[in-house]
C-alpha cells in the first residue's frame, strides 16, 4: 500500500476510535499525522460527520496548508498541528479532542497534577494548561508548543485537549489517558483531599523512565 493511503487509513481508523471513545462530540476534534520524511500531513477534514467518514475524506496537506488531496476543507486546526510537526521532529502525530472531564479543568484553567504514578510514563508528568488563544490561529499551536516541553499532552484553555506522539497510535492512546486522569482527578476532588504522587517516588520513577521533569 502507498504511504499516502496508508496515512488516510490510520487517520481515519483512530479517528473513529476516538469517536466511539467519546472523545469529541459533534463535528469536534481533529487528528493529524505526518509521512518520514515530514512533509506531508493526513488530517481530518472540517466539520464532517465522523458517523460518515471515509478514507477518501481523509485530507492530504502540505505542511503550509496547501491542499493536496481531498475534496474538503482541511481540519480548521491544521495551523496548530503543523506548527507542532514542523517545530517538534520527534512528534510524528497530533491529537486534538474535546473530552468533557479533561475539558472541564481547561475550563477551570488548572491543570491535572501528578496524581498517577503511570502519568509519569504516559504523559511525561502533570497535564499543564495552554494560555487561550483562538481556534485555528498558529498561536493556538504555539502556546500548547510553550507547556509541551517535557510533557506529551496539555490542556487548551477554554477549548479542549492537545496530545501528541511518535505515532498516531501513540498520540491517541495519550488523549484517552488524559480523559481517565481528569475523570479519576474530578471523583478524587469529591472523594476527599487529593494526595500527588510523593515526590521521591516521582523522582525515581523518572530516573528509571529516563525522561527529565
Ligand atoms: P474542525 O472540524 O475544523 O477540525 O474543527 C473542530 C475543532 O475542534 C476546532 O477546534
Ligand atoms: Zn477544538
Amino acid at each position: 500500500m502507498d504511504i499516502i493511503r496508508e496515512m488516510k487509513k490510520k487517520v481515519l481508523e483512530t479517528t473513529l476510535v476516538s469517536y466511539d471513545e467519546g472523545l469529541f462530540a459533534g463535528t469536534s476534534g481533529n487528528l493529524s499525522m505526518c509521512d518520514p520524511q515530514r512533509e506531508v500531513v493526513a488530517i481530518t477534514p472540517s466539520s464532517i460527520r465522523y458517523e460518515t467518514m471515509s478514507e477518501d475524506d481523509i485530507m492530504i496537506i502540505k505542511m503550509d496548508g496547501t491542499v493536496l488531496e481531498g475534496a474538503h476543507r482541511p481540519s480548521s486546526e491544521w495551523r496548530m498541528h503543523t506548527a507542532i510537526l514542523r517545530q517538534r521532529k520527534d512528534i510524528g502525530a497530533v491529537v486534538h479532542t474535546h473530552s468533557p472531564y479533561a475539558t472541564s479543568f481547561a475550563v477551570v484553567g488548572t491543570p491535572v497534577p501528578l496524581i498517577l504514578i503511570e502519568m509519569l510514563g504516559f504523559l511525561g508528568g502533570d497535564i499543564p494548561v495552554a494560555d487561550f488563544e483562538l481556534p485555528g490561529s498558529l498561536e493556538l499551536g504555539l502556546s500548547a508548543l510553550n507547556v509541551l516541553k517535557n510533557r506529551n499532552s496539555c490542556l487548551l484553555s477554554n477549548h479542549g485537549v492537545l496530545t501528541i506522539g511518535s505515532t498516531i497510535e501513540q498520540a491517541h492512546i495519550r488523549a484517552v489517558y488524559v480523559e481517565d486522569a481528569a475523570k479519576i482527578y474530578s471523583l478524587a476532588l469529591q472523594a476527599g483531599s487529593v494526595r500527588l504522587v510523593p515526590e521521591e517516588a516521582a523522582r525515581k520513577m523518572r530516573a528509571r523512565l529516563g525522561i527529565s521533569e
